[in-house]
């Protein structure tokens, strides 16, 4: 079993990711301290590897890295890696998401296509770094609905889902096929095999 010490100070996302990963591999947990990491990468996978780097340094023992966002085609550049920042500061969560509905009012149904990403850093040691990728498709609705998830999940509708609903609405979903599960279990395949582990 490989303890990994999560990049963040976000103990859901620990939770989360510790319920997708193997964990007759992994078992994933709260760092000692969380530390702000200066996130100025251009990428989803550079900014991962920042975290990672920097907890590592911290930590002196294996890391994991989450950096995700949600691409929106109509706005170029403006979500992306810049996603928790997206409409600067003050705003939060809802604030964003409803920034975003606000931003694409005008814009006909065939233009709303949006993905999300994320990318995980698996950073064992100095010398043995793994990146995954996982994505998940879809479009941004015209109104903000749903309780479940978090950030962005009220205004994204998946295009393999329940047809027209929100990923805040259908969390089973979302567990088994968010671009973070579809990282994890990228990452869970790569690890089993490396390790010769029998998994159905
Ligand atoms: P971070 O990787 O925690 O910095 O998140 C980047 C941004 O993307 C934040 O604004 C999150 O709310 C958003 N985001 C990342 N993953 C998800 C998700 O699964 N659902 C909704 N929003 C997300």
């Amino acid at each position: 079993m490989i303890e990994l010490v999560l990049a963040s100070g976000n103990l859901h996302k620990a939770e989360e990711i510790n319920s997708l990963l193997d964990n007759g591999i992994f078992q994933v947990l709260a760092p000692k301290e969380k530390i702000e990491v200066d996130e100025n990468g251009d990428s989803f996978e550079k900014n991962a590897y920042l975290k990672a780097n920097a907890y590592y340094q911290l930590e002196k023992s294996p890391v994991l890295s989450d950096d995700s966002g949600l691409i929106v085609e109509v706005l170029p550049g403006e979500l992306g890696i810049h996603s928790a920042r997206f409409g600067g500061e003050g705003l939060d969560d809802r604030g964003r998401a409803e920034l975003l509905l606000e931003k694409m009012k005008d814009v006909p149904e065939e233009n709303r296509s949006a993905y999300f990403v994320c990318f995980l850093c698996f950073y064992l040691s100095k010398d043995e770094v793994y990146f995954f990728e996982g994505r998940l498709s879809g479009s941004i609705g015209t109104e903000y609905s749903g309780s479940g998830g978090f950030g962005y999940d009220p205004v994204f509708i998946p295009k393999k889902g329940v047809s027209g609903l929100s990923l805040a609405s259908q969390t089973d979903f979302k567990d088994k096929n968010s671009h973070r599960a579809l990282a994890c279990l990228a990452a869970n395949k790569f690890f089993s095999g490396k390790l010769g582990l029998d998994r159905p």
